[in-house]
């Protein structure tokens, strides 16, 4: 391809800088040529919108979303949505290039996207938050479905807010169409094992880095930052596993025991629930200061741009195992680099959600619902495998798990595009 990048192209900053900067890398391990680095550096589908509710008191609110494909050369696009007051157009379009990667580097049949919402969802009631929801979903309603484009839950989403937008896309076509979402209840055709997903996947991710690494898990040290869907099930299943979970945080506050956290105990504090600064159960630490604790495992687990060129030189883990999309600026990867921190990049270590999304999908097209520990046992064959490939890849060409993980994501969506071509 001959495709020139526009001279014009805007600067970027920010999580979307971040995004180009590790696409950009592999871009140039694999020798891209300028079109094919133009078609993955863009979004191929943007859909903004502004749209009314009705709130409590009946007045109405203006509320805006998007909805973001960033590739589809490799199937129906997929991703979460996030409700949040920092969702912008430049981070969904990260967030969506990153599934884009992270699809292909567990080799599912899928495309990235991404969506979002400017909200903050603990602000609004029950009511408000189904007629946000309903509402969003008529918007987006345009381009997404079971072959089209298939959301999530992700920050600040839930099951509930899944069902409601399959309800509603159901409503609009006449008949039930449960394959739309993914990290459904299981009762409207969702799958035994999504809810726990990300972080039994993430737990699959830290084993395999322990036995290939030659460590004893029981008694190793963690720190968990977030404490929502994927850091509470983290912290909860490393603790099963008979890892010693010292910390934990959400937005207001960290929690830090040295002998190790009653993670059971802290459950009514899990997606905010109840905050973790009303806990009484360690000492009041600051996210800050979780991220320089003493541990051999730090999984962070809440939101982009946490470990950086200021925060990255304090990391004492010897584990950086990322539970959240896009935790780590390039400055913070380079630093821990320098420090000889191994870092498994989000990518790979958070892709037990989009796995068991498949599976679920896969499920609802066929009408035929697995048990549990058939979801469990193929999710860690498809986790396990990919950590080899990316070893593999990582050890081969005396690069980064990220860098190897990057160069094996673009190269199947590069051969998948480039097999397609450009239509017409
Ligand atoms: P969630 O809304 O369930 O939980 C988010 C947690 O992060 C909450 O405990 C919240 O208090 C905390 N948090 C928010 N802002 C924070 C801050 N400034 N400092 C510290 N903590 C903060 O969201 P989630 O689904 O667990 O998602 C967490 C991360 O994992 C996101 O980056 C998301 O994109 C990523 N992720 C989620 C899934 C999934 O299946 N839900 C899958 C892959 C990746």
């Amino acid at each position: 391809m001959v495709v020139k990048t526009p001279p014009e192209a805007p600067a970027v900053a920010g999580v979307l800088a971040t995004a180009l900067s590790q696409f950009d890398a592999a871009a140039d391990r694999l020798r891209l040529d300028e079109g094919m680095r133009a078609v993955l550096r863009n979004c191929k589908r943007e859909l903004s919108v502004n749209f009314p509710v009705t709130m409590r008191d009946g007045s109405v609110r203006v509320f805006n979303g998007y909805r973001v494909q960033h590739n589809l050369a490799r199937g129906p696009a997929k991703g979460g949505l996030r409700y949040s007051l920092h969702v912008s157009l430049d981070e969904v379009r990260a967030l969506a290039m990153w599934m884009t990667w992270k699809s292909a580097v567990v080799n599912l049949p899928f495309g990235g996207a991404k969506g979002g919402v400017v909200v903050d969802p603990r602000t609004l009631t029950q009511g408000e938050l189904e007629g946000l929801t309903r509402r969003y979903a008529t918007e987006i309603s345009i381009i997404i479905g079971p072959d089209e484009d298939i959301p999530a839950p992700d920050m600040g989403t839930n099951d509930q807010v899944m069902a409601w937008i399959m309800d509603t896309i159901s409503m609009h076509r006449g008949h039930t169409v449960a394959g739309v979402v993914t990290g459904k209840p299981v009762a409207v055709g969702g799958t035994l094992g999504r809810s726990e997903a990300t972080g039994r996947g993430l737990q699959y991710i830290v084993e395999e880095v322990a036995r290939t690494n030659k460590i004893d898990l029981k008694g190793a040290t963690v720190a968990v930052q977030g404490f929502g869907k994927v850091g509470a099930t983290a912290a909860r299943l490393l603790h099963q596993a008979g890892l010693k979970v010292v910390a934990v945080s959400d937005h207001t506050s960290g929690l830090y025991n040295a002998n190790g956290l009653d993670i059971d105990a802290l459950d009514g504090h899990r997606e905010d629930r109840a905050p973790l600064a009303e806990s009484k159960a360690g000492d009041s630490i600051t996210n800050t200061e979780l991220l320089a604790l003493p541990v051999d495992i730090l999984v962070p687990a809440a939101i982009e741009d946490q470990l950086t060129a200021e925060t990255a030189p304090a990391v004492r883990a010897k584990y950086v195992v990322e539970g959240a999309n896009g935790p780590t600026t390039p400055e913070g990867d380079a630093i821990m680099k320098a420090n000889g921190i191994t870092v498994v990049p989000d990518i790979l270590a958070n892709a037990g959600g989009v796995i068991v999304s498949y599976f679920e999908w896969v499920q609802d097209l066929q009408f035929y619902f697995w048990d549990e520990s058939e979801v469990n046992a193929k999710l860690h064959k498809v986790m396990t495998r990919a950590y080899a490939d990316v070893l593999r890849t990582a050890q081969e060409h005396k690069i980064t798990l990220r860098e190897a993980a990057m160069v094996l994501a673009v190269g199947r969506v590069v051969e998948a595009a480039r097999l397609r071509g450009i239509y017409p």
